[in-house]
């Protein structure tokens, strides 16, 4: 097939809009979804720091190179921030392809990790967790999650980030919408979404320039430009429920072109009411570690001295602090 632009050979076919695109036009599709998506939220301002959650997988390094070319017609400031959970055999080589990406853009790379800031990695909580126990069995993703978010959110405030862009791409958008819709779960919506109706001090925004590009578009982007992904999975990784919910939202996609987009567009209606019903207004100050919080004491903050007190129950000895 040609491409619908130029009548060059086509690398892609966007099924959701009936077109074609050779390599060059695919890139400008891809970038420009990216401009559009910061224009028309205002995600990020002439001047500003912003800080990227690199991961070293496909999303966060698209998004890195993508803001990297952003760059040159928007001027500000990127910083690239990895967090090494301490996941043996998984992190290493994806926190060195982080590295490397950002070497070749230029960018500024940090790297904060779990140990570091909880005493414990992903791999020693685990450990010490046990089968984490009934009534507490979240699993190692929920201890993950929080102290990733925790980190993240530290290690942004730490290099001055006004905001912190992560790699959030449409299927995600997609998945985690419909998600949330199922579980009853829309209070949720109100706190993420598009662009933010509160902004806490202290709480360094997110933003998700990748949202309107297509996961595909997302894998495709890094094999014709030679960027260098890891692909590896999370050995952790085992959202079963997740995994579900994409199945049947690419069986849709597949038979219904555009779905997803149709997805987003639904949140994107629905988000400004949810948004003022939903969005936490006043947030109070963590007592041990001085993070944004709705209790007195964060669910990272929570979670580490949970870990703390196992660990001295099993007489383990890891480095607490
Ligand atoms: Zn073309
Ligand atoms: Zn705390």
């Amino acid at each position: 097939m040609k491409c619908s632009k130029c009548g060059r050979d086509a690398v892609y076919h966007a099924k959701y809009e009936g077109r074609y695109y050779c390599h060059k036009h695919f890139n400008e599709l891809v970038e420009s979804k990216v401009k559009q998506t910061v224009r028309k939220y205002h995600l990020i301002e002439r001047g500003e720091r912003i800080a990227v959650g690199v991961s070293g997988g496909k999303d966060s390094v698209v998004l890195l190179h993508l803001l990297a070319k952003l760059r040159k017609k928007l001027p500000f400031e990127l910083v690239a921030i990895t967090i090494d959970e301490g996941i043996a055999g998984y992190r290493p080589p994806s926190v060195e392809v982080a590295k490397r990406n950002a070497e070749i853009l230029g960018i500024e790379h940090r790297i904060y990790s779990f140990k570091e800031y909880f005493g414990f990695s992903l791999d020693e909580t685990v450990e010490i967790m046990g089968s984490f126990e009934r009534g507490e069995r979240v699993g190692a993703c929920s201890y993950c999650g929080v102290w990733r978010r925790w980190l993240l959110n530290y290690a942004a405030l730490d290099v001055g980030a006004d905001k912190l862009a992560v790699g959030h791409n449409l299927d995600d958008e997609a998945q985690v919408f419909l998600m949330n819709i199922m579980r009853g779960d829309i209070a949720r919506l109100g706190r993420t979404g598009p662009y933010y109706e509160v902004i806490h001090e202290g709480l360094v925004p997110r933003i998700k320039p990748l949202r309107e590009v297509p996961e595909k578009e997302i894998v495709l982007y890094t094999l014709l430009n030679d960027i260098e992904v890891d692909l590896e999975e999370c050995p952790y990784a085992v959202e079963a429920f997740r995994a579900e919910i994409r199945d049947w939202v690419n069986d849709m996609e597949e038979k219904h072109p555009g779905t997803k987009y149709q997805i987003l567009r639904s949140y994107d209606k629905m988000y400004p009411l949810l948004a003022k019903a939903y969005a936490k207004r006043d947030l109070g100050r963590c007592k041990i570690c001085g993070q944004p919080t709705n209790g007195e004491i964060c669910k990272a903050c929570q979670f580490k001295l949970k870990v703390q007190e196992k660990a001295k129950e099993k007489g383990l000895t890891f480095r607490v602090e």
